[in-house]
């Protein structure tokens, strides 16, 4: 792909793919994925733990992470069930991260999309795990119905900024709601300064920040509804 010698471009597609809001588990897994640290068949035969490299599910292709969790039609199932609407260009990558790297560098994908992207993944490689261990081999709807869920147990916080601009201050509120939407934390804050809209949010996203962290709330889902913050956030723009 791309720009992948370019370091610059290198430093921003991991700061990028690190920035996204996942469980932990599904962090952890995307790092391993995008270095091709999965023990696949086809890594575990180049290390000689294995001879036969081929996928156990379709016995067609080795397994690669590339067809593991994309091409195989195992996850061919799973990526249907989600109803996502993927480029045709991910077909041509030859690994998770040229995948990664078309989603967020090129396509600039949305990073709820990608989030589920990354987690059905998850949840494919998790399931290939639990079959090899003898567990169930889950077809694809109930693949993307865990993933879908594993999202929506991630705790959430929602930001939100008000202003005030008659006051000449700004009052921004954070809440902190469990998985189920359940209030577990709230405060409120008021600036005193003319803050515009853009900045009231970013004081919200900074507030949010280091009040989750004196709460010792650890795996955080930001809720905001400034997209150019959003963007900044993330690096897909410079900050404004
Ligand atoms: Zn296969």
């Amino acid at each position: 792909m791309g720009g992948l010698s370019d370091g610059s471009q290198q430093r921003r597609f991991w700061n990028r793919l690190w920035s996204l809001p996942l469980p932990p588990k599904v962090r952890h897994f995307t790092w391993r994925a995008g270095r091709d640290m999965l023990p696949t068949k086809l890594n575990l035969a180049k290390r000689g733990v294995v001879q036969d490299a081929y996928c156990d599910e379709c016995r067609k292709e080795v397994e690669s992470i590339q067809h593991a969790l994309w091409t195989c039609p195992k996850a061919r199932d799973a990526w249907e069930c989600s109803k996502l609407v993927i480029s045709d260009r991910s077909s041509r990558c030859q690994n998770f991260q040229d995948l990664m790297w078309l989603f967020l560098m090129e396509e600039e994908v949305e990073m709820d999309k990608v989030v589920l992207i990354v987690t059905i993944a998850w949840t494919l490689w998790h399931n290939k795990n639990e079959v090899k261990l003898g567990g169930e081999r889950k077809p694809g709807k109930v693949i993307f119905k865990w993933a879908a869920q594993c999202i929506e147990e991630y705790e959430a916080v929602n930001v939100d900024g008000a202003i005030f601009s008659i006051q000449k201050s700004a009052r921004v509120g954070v809440t902190i709601r469990d998985d189920r939407g359940r209030l577990e934390a709230a405060m409120s804050m008021k600036i005193h300064a003319p803050l515009r809209a853009l900045e009231a949010e970013a004081k919200a996203f900074e507030a949010s920040i280091i009040f989750t962290r004196d709460v010792g709330v650890q795996d955080i889902i930001l809720e905001g509804d400034s997209m150019i913050m959003y963007r900044a956030l993330s690096e897909l723009s410079p900050p404004p």
